[in-house]
């Protein structure tokens, strides 16, 4: 991200932290596709968790600019890492929508980082199509009972909370808490993935889930309201995750080229080359000013931000596979290697251009907002 000088000291902390925790243990957690265990206590101990979360609670307070700032930085040095530890921010929904007593309930473990979060949006039939999801929340006397199966969830298993979306009528939708310990809760295998390795991610089921009425956030029939004003955060989060990745195969590529020596000169020197970091460059510096935008819109109250928020989404994912994919070019044979980050950054990117909206319904949606402007 491009800072004002309020964020210069926020960034180079978090800069610090990053490299030191967590880019040295990428590599390795790639291989055992373990979570991130350690990083998440050191983590903990600077206050990551709890970045979005109110200063009342003892929360760092930080507006979506900051908490890109965060994710880019994470996500440079370890994006399995940056993505377990952002999963953490998710109950920041909790503060939007939720009642004092919620917050009262769920905020202080949150921030201290006693207790991870996770969302359950997608199932088994389908992501894109969210409004289809079959997940049912049915009324008792003081509770929901709920039933479903929700996939690919992010910290499956390693979370402790699940902010699961589920129908609570024919047409109407409702967002619930519901805890790792709940009797009818259960987790099915990793999965085994491509990229971000160290992250978890498996099956939430749920068989007739009992959750007391203080569990449901809001109202049970605007659950599609709120998921849609989570998703637009967590849309720029994660666009700041893609642009870490990206910016981070840039910095390897720049590095390699100028001490690898072909035909007696680094490569670095050939035109070809040079034109190709340029066009890496341009792709992560369009990317960026892209998201800067977005967020200053959204931290604005301008509804702008849902599209712009869509473009960096777009732009920044496509950028973090194409400069990886490039990185790994630049790096020759080398490149092919698990020896070299580049090759674990180009796995991890692909999965950036998937989630939070595929960069297909992104684009549809960019295409609808702009043809209703004319
Ligand atoms: C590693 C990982 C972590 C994830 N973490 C989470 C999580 O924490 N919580 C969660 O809820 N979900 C999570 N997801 C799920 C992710 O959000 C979905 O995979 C994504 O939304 C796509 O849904 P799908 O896989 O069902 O694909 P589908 O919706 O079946 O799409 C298949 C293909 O069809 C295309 N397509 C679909 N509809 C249209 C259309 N109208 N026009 C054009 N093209 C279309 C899509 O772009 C895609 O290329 C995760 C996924 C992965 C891989």
């Amino acid at each position: 991200m491009t800072l004002e000088a309020d964020y210069r000291d926020f960034r180079d902390n978090i800069r610090r932290f990053a490299q030191t925790e967590l880019a040295p243990r990428a590599a390795e957690l790639d291989r055992s596709g373990e979570p991130p265990h350690q990083v998440h206590q050191a983590a903990a101990k600077l206050g990551i968790p709890g970045l979005p979360y109110p200063e009342s609670y003892g929360g760092g307070g930080a507006d979506i600019f900051a908490q890109c700032v965060a994710m880019e930085e994470m996500a440079r040095a370890c994006a399995s890492s940056a993505l377990s530890l952002g999963s953490s921010w998710i109950l920041s929904a909790v503060v939007d929508f939720g009642s004092k007593d919620q917050q009262d309930r769920i905020v202080p473990q949150m921030v201290a980082g006693e207790a991870r979060s996770a969302w359950g949006l997608t199932e088994p039939k389908g992501g894109s199509d969210l409004m289809a999801a079959s997940t049912k929340a049915t009324r008792t006397g003081d509770g929901w009972i709920i039933n479903g199966v929700k996939r690919f969830i992010t910290n499956g298993g390693w979370a402790d909370w699940y902010m699961v979306f589920a129908r609570t009528s024919e047409k109407r939708f409702g967002l619930f808490l519901v805890n790792k310990a709940d009797p009818g809760v259960s987790f099915g295998a990793q999965e085994k993935k491509m990229g971000m390795r160290a992250s978890p991610t498996s099956d939430v089921i749920l068989d007739n889930v009992i959750v007391p009425e203080w569990r449901l956030l809001g109202d049970p029939e605007r659950g599609a309201e709120y998921i849609n004003k989570a998703l637009l955060k967590s849309r720029m989060q994660m666009s700041a995750h893609a642009l870490g990745i990206a910016g981070a195969a840039l910095t390897e590529a720049l590095r390699y080229t100028k001490e690898r020596v072909q035909f007696g000169q680094p490569v670095a020197d050939f035109q070809l080359v040079r034109g190709l970091v340029a066009d890496m460059a341009i792709k992560v510096e369009a990317a960026r000013a892209t998201l800067c935008s977005a967020c200053e819109l959204y931290i604005g109250g301008d509804p702008a931000a849902k599209t712009q928020a869509s473009i960096a989404k777009v732009l920044c994912s496509d950028a973090a596979m194409a400069v990886t994919t490039d990185a790994v070019q630049l790096y020759g044979g080398y490149g092919y290697l698990q020896d070299y980050p580049v090759e674990r950054m180009m796995r991890d990117a692909k999965v950036t251009q998937i989630w939070e909206g595929t960069n297909q319904i992104h684009r549809l949606m960019i295409a609808k907002d702009f043809y209703e402007r004319v």
